[in-house]
């Protein structure tokens, strides 16, 4: 679930921004000026914020609640930026004040840079936000971003004083993010922001219905998680190309790392046709914050769509028999060949003796419902948390509907498979 600390942060950021921008104002600053150069200013920050989001920090995961809604409010800080930063275009007074020298005022680099920023900045909006590029097409081409940041840095750096005072206490905000800004782009850039690879060989690479298992074996120390988080695989072979996230399946304790992979595209399908055991694959992570037994709730419900039950898989395979949570694992595919790894769910809930599994197969007509949850329930939907990972039509509609039937946002979390 995304947290609230981190939007806090980028809010008051913001409020403080505008405070003193407006308030400090320049006296020969008329207020549409201090109007339009507030919204560049606004621009510049959400776009800081957005850098700042893509290093990946730790720190950031717990502010923002996992990797993935790091990247969801990097994708909306984005978009924002872009809508402040033309509103600013347009709002920027085009004639000049009384006094100033048009042709002294034409040799500043300033708008140039601007409009160029502008017009990269609204073409990568457009490249980023349209899910018909492949990933791998459109992960270099984010990169022009670096570019936008840079431009609109030296747009503002060399601003005229009559639009844009860089030494007021606004200005000196705007400066000190821009530092931070371009640490983190660096940082990010040059990959630092990936956590040290960790090096495995595979030991197989079993078929399953639709998806596959990647089992690897450490070639050193093994990777330390907890159930629930997710890693990037990069394989290193040629034509691999760029590192994949995925939820690791196996249990902390394993000796061997899992990962169970539905083929969607180009990439996983070459994983299930072409990878061989033996070859070497570096794993960075891990990542996320998808963690029930740290919720200390002691009734839960765990809803799962197709491959989203892999990270209840890694928390299964964990739990030891004695756990005092009551859970209840609905496990939603499209028919019960589709639903991969169900005799072993079956095995551990009669094992464990806290878990009830409930398969549903849209097939039959069954699907994820909270009325039918209701029914089956003892106790009121709102006396459990809930965890789920699934199609977003699935979860979005779960969500919801339970929020309909009285369950507080803050009692359900949900993992989302992609970040873009
Ligand atoms: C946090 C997280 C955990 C995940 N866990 C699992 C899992 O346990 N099992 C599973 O089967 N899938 C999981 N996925 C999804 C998996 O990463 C994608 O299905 C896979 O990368 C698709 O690659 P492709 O080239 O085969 O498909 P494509 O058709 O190229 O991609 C399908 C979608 O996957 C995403 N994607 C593709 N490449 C990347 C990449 N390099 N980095 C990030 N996203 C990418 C994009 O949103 C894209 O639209 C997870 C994703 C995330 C973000």
């Amino acid at each position: 679930m995304l947290r609230q600390q981190g939007l806090v942060a980028i809010i008051g950021l913001v409020v403080l921004f505008v405070v003193l921008h407006l308030g400090f104002a320049p006296e020969h600053h008329a207020p549409r000026t201090s109007g339009a150069t507030m919204l560049g200013g606004i621009a510049f920050l959400l776009m800081t914020c957005s850098i700042v989001l893509s290093t990946r920090l730790p720190v950031l995961e717990d502010l923002f609640g996992g990797l993935d809604r790091m990247y969801q409010v990097h994708r909306v800080a984005g978009t924002f930026t872009a809508i402040f930063a033309l509103v600013h275009f347009f709002g920027v007074p085009k004639e000049l004040p009384e006094g100033v020298d048009p042709v002294a005022n034409a040799l500043v680099p300033s708008a140039p840079m601007g409009m160029l920023g502008l017009v990269f900045l609204v073409i990568g909006l457009f490249v980023a936000l349209n899910r018909k590029i492949r990933y791998s097409r459109w992960r270099p081409t984010h990169k022009v971003m670096a570019l936008v940041y840079v431009l609109i840095i030296g747009h503002f750096m060399t601003a005229p004083g009559i639009f844009f005072e860089r030494f007021s206490v606004s200005g000196i905000l705007l400066m000190l993010a821009a530092v931070v800004g371009i640490v983190s782009l660096v940082y990010s850039l040059f990959g630092m922001n990936r956590r040290t690879a960790i090096p495995f060989t595979i030991e197989a690479v079993n078929a399953l219905e639709r998806a596959t298992e990647v089992v690897l074996k450490p070639v050193g120390e093994m990777l330390n998680f907890r159930p629930g988080q997710f890693a990037f695989v990069e394989i290193q072979d040629k034509g691999w190309s760029e590192p994949h996230p995925f939820t690791i399946s196996s249990a902390p304790e394993e000796d061997r790392l899992r990962f169970t992979m539905k083929v969607l595209g180009d990439w996983t399908r070459k994983v299930r046709e072409d990878l061989q055991p033996g070859g070497e694959v570096l794993v960075r992570g891990p990542y996320g914050r998808f963690d029930a037994a740290a919720s200390g709730a002691k009734k839960q419900i765990w809803l799962a769509g197709g491959i989203g039950l892999t990270p209840f898989l890694s928390k299964l395979r964990a739990m030891e028999k004695g756990d005092d949570r009551e859970i209840h694992l609905v496990y939603a595919a499209r028919e019960e060949q589709d639903a991969i790894f169900l005799d072993e769910l079956k095995t551990r809930a009669a094992e464990l003796g806290n878990i009830t599994l409930i398969p549903l197969f849209s097939d039959e007509g069954n699907f994820a419902r909270v009325d039918k949850m209701q029914e089956n329930l003892r106790d009121p939907l709102d006396t459990y948390e809930y965890f789920m990972c699934g199609p977003k039509p699935m979860t979005d509609g779960l969500l919801k509907d339970l929020k309909k039937a009285g369950v507080s946002r803050r009692n359900i979390h949900t993992e989302a498979f992609e970040f873009r």
